[in-house]
């Protein structure tokens, strides 16, 4: 059957697609919504009187289909889940793909009234710890950011020569990057805040910049069962405790906002920032892809990029993983949109 061929449950990786609304300078050009978006039935296809020679109006289907500005649904719909997970021991990502200004930032950081991703899992990891009393947890965060290649430390601007290395003991890390541990929802807000700003303050021209690089918020969620209080506890519940005690949970939750996935311009300089970028790009949907594919024993290609290899420890194993598309509404960003939906549909 169908579900057999997967190595993975498919509710393992959870595909959404989002298209923005039109902005106020496509509203006044008096642009059209090219796509016909149906999030009942969560399909998109080419609207018609838009298809172009020789281009079927394939219907695509995914997960999830939205349109509009509603960060709380992508969030409760298609990420809550997996942030939830993480705190039991799974590995969890949630990505933005898409092309530069179709909107990953937006479903990822948010704005004061639509709070987006990164915002609402700092604050229901933090929920989940008070509901959750039993556990002692310990939480601590990295942010970087890579950019042609190279690392880059968010969390300590300073830091050079950022290298990612494997042992036995660790498995895949970067070094040395600064983690920070986390105490609180609003302590961990101000931490992600400094990271933002440090970033802004690195590079002269934010926007390009922005658009060519990844960033990864990276929570490590270590918790074990908490000890009895030891004057009351018997001979016997001693023993259970030190047994308790050897279980301790090891999770990562990686909230990812991708480099732009618009095709390198004839522009010389930008070309090999793109050639990278293309590169990581493919080869995390030829991960992701492998994640769910019936022969799991093949090759994997994390070493291909930067990218991948950070996340190869979350996407290893039983990893979940949630990928928010994201396209514009108009007909001039169409082929964009078009390889953002096929990108949607081979990491399915
Ligand atoms: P990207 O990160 O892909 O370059 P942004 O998230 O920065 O794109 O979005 C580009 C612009 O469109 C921003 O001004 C943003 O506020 C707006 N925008 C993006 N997505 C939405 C959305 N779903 N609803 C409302 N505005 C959006
Ligand atoms: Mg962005």
């Amino acid at each position: 059957t169908q579900s057999s061929t997967k190595s993975q449950s498919p509710e393992n990786v959870q595909v959404a697609v989002r298209c923005r609304p039109m902005s106020a300078s496509e509203a006044r050009g008096q642009r059209e919504v090219c796509w016909d978006i149906d999030t009942t039935l969560n399909s998109i296809v080419i609207a018609e009187g838009f298809e172009r020679q020789n281009r079927a109006r394939h219907k695509y289907r995914y997960d999830r289909v939205l349109y509009g500005s509603d960060n709380f649904r992508i969030y409760d719909d298609n990420v809550a889940k997996l942030v939830n997970s993480t705190m039991e021991g799974y590995n969890g990502t949630v990505f933005a793909y898409g092309q530069t200004a179709s909107g990953k930032t937006y479903p990822i950081t948010g704005t004061h009234n639509e709070p987006g991703v990164i915002p609402r899992a700092v604050n229901d990891v933090f929920e989940y710890i008070k509901a959750n009393s039993t556990r002692e947890f310990l939480l601590r965060v990295s942010y970087l950011e890579i950019y042609n290649e190279a690392i880059h430390d968010l969390l300590s601007p300073g830091t050079q020569d950022l290298k990612i290395h494997e042992d036995k003991q660790r498995g895949v890390y970067v070094s040395p990057l600064k983690e920070e541990v986390l105490t609180n929802a609003k302590q961990a807000l101000k931490v992600i805040q400094k990271g933002e700003e440090n970033r802004h303050v690195s590079t002269t021209n934010y926007n390009l910049h922005s658009s060519r690089s990844h960033t990864i918020f990276r929570m490590i969620i270590e918790s074990k069962e908490r000890e009895p209080n030891a004057s009351t506890q018997t001979h016997r519940d001693r023993s259970t405790a030190s047994n308790a005690k050897s279980t301790i949970r090891i999770s990562q939750l990686n909230l990812i906002d991708l480099a732009g996935s618009e095709k390198a311009t004839t522009n010389l300089d930008r070309q090999k920032e793109g050639a990278f970028i293309n590169k990581s790009l493919l080869t995390l949907g030829t991960v992701i892809s492998k994640l769910t594919d019936s022969k799991g024993a093949s090759h994997i290609p994390f070493r291909d990029s930067k990218l991948t290899r950070i996340l190869q420890p979350s996407l290893s194993g039983n990893a979940r993983v949630a990928v928010i598309c994201t396209i514009s509404p108009v007909m001039t960003s169409m082929e964009e949109s078009m390889n953002t939906l096929k990108f949607a549909e081979r990491v399915k």
